[in-house]
């Protein structure tokens, strides 16, 4: 099939060229021109904006930072909306606000688009393998029909609920996933501080309880200072943003979220916000005035 692939970032370039190996063909675009021909070298070709890709095949997928990235997109000027046909499948891969993508995909339908809104979860590791988790939200049978091209991209692809539901599950995600960070983080901070080895603490508990998927991939990165995204912390502050937002609309308080977004904002104001999420640990050397790593 050909498909169209718009935002090429750390994430959207390995999926799109998953899907090159795969067979499929790609027509690609992003405002980025160098990440458009590091796409096109392994095979895919460039369309001239979102609108001229959409225009050129029957399904569109799009893995842009926010949710005003995927109105723009998606709605604007140039936009998807302006060059589709009725029948083109919008598949949104990027993490946004729920009500966004209610917002978007309600436009689409009354162009006869239909949607999807499938978040990923896994990172630039997973992203280049092509075993992301995606929760999917929409329409069941529209799933059905995509479900294969998610999982040239995905190792799970699940149907979360309708159109909104799997950047809810996304949100769900990125509560857990920053506040286990910051349990590492504060965790390896006490016990440098107290005199034992990090290394030696990390070998001693990844098999028990406290072992996490999370605490795998960054307390490595932790005792070795490494902060190269990755997930940047600015991408990981807006994501608690929305989770803030959602939880406060359904009533929902999200106290711990809302500590480990105030380190993140920390972070940004300092001039961190294009690490990695592990920079955390960051964080506790502040205020702690010692680092994980040596
Ligand atoms: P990124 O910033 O690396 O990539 C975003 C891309 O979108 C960039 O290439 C940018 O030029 C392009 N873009 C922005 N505005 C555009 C426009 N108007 N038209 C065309 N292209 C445009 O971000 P990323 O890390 O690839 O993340 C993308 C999405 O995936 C985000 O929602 C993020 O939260 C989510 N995500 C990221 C990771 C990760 O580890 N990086 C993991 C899971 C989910």
């Amino acid at each position: 099939m050909t498909i169209g692939f718009i935002g090429l970032g750390i994430m959207g370039k390995p999926m799109a060229k998953n899907l090159l190996k795969a067979g499929h063909s790609i027509v690609c675009y992003d405002v980025n021109a160098a990440n458009v021909a590091d796409v096109v070298a392994s095979g895919a070709v460039a369309g001239k904006s979102s609108a001229d890709v959409a225009s050129q095949v029957p399904v569109v997928i799009t893995m842009l930072p926010n949710s005003p990235h995927v109105k723009s997109v998606v709605l604007g000027k140039d936009g998807v909306l302006e060059g589709a046909s009725e029948g083109l499948i919008l598949i949104d891969m990027s993490s946004i606000a729920p009500l966004a993508s209610q917002e978007v995909e309600k436009a689409c339908a009354e162009k006869g688009v239909r949607m999807l809104d499938a978040p990923v979860s896994g990172g630039e590791p997973k992203a280049i393998d092509g075993s992301l988790a995606i929760m999917v939200g929409g329409e069941k049978a529209l799933f059905e029909e995509m479900k294969d091209i998610l999982l040239v991209m995905g190792a799970s692809a699940v149907h979360c609920g309708p159109i909104g539901a799997g950047n809810t599950t996304k949100l769900a995600n990125q509560v857990i996933v920053a506040l286990n960070i910051a349990a590492v983080a504060e965790a390896f901070t006490l016990v440098r501080k107290a005199g034992v080895d990090p290394h030696l603490v990390f070998d001693a508990i990844k098999g028990g309880l406290a072992g996490s998927t999370v605490m795998n991939a960054k307390a490595p990165m932790m005792m070795d200072s490494n902060f190269k995204p990755g997930f940047k912390i600015d991408l990981h502050i807006k994501d608690l943003a929305n989770a803030m937002d959602t939880a406060h609309s359904v009533g929902s308080p999200l106290p711990l979220t809302a500590s480990v977004r105030e380190m993140m904002e920390t972070l940004h104001a300092d001039g961190f916000g294009g690490d990695d999420h592990s920079a955390l640990a960051r964080f506790y050397a502040k205020v702690s005035g010692t680092t994980i790593g040596e």
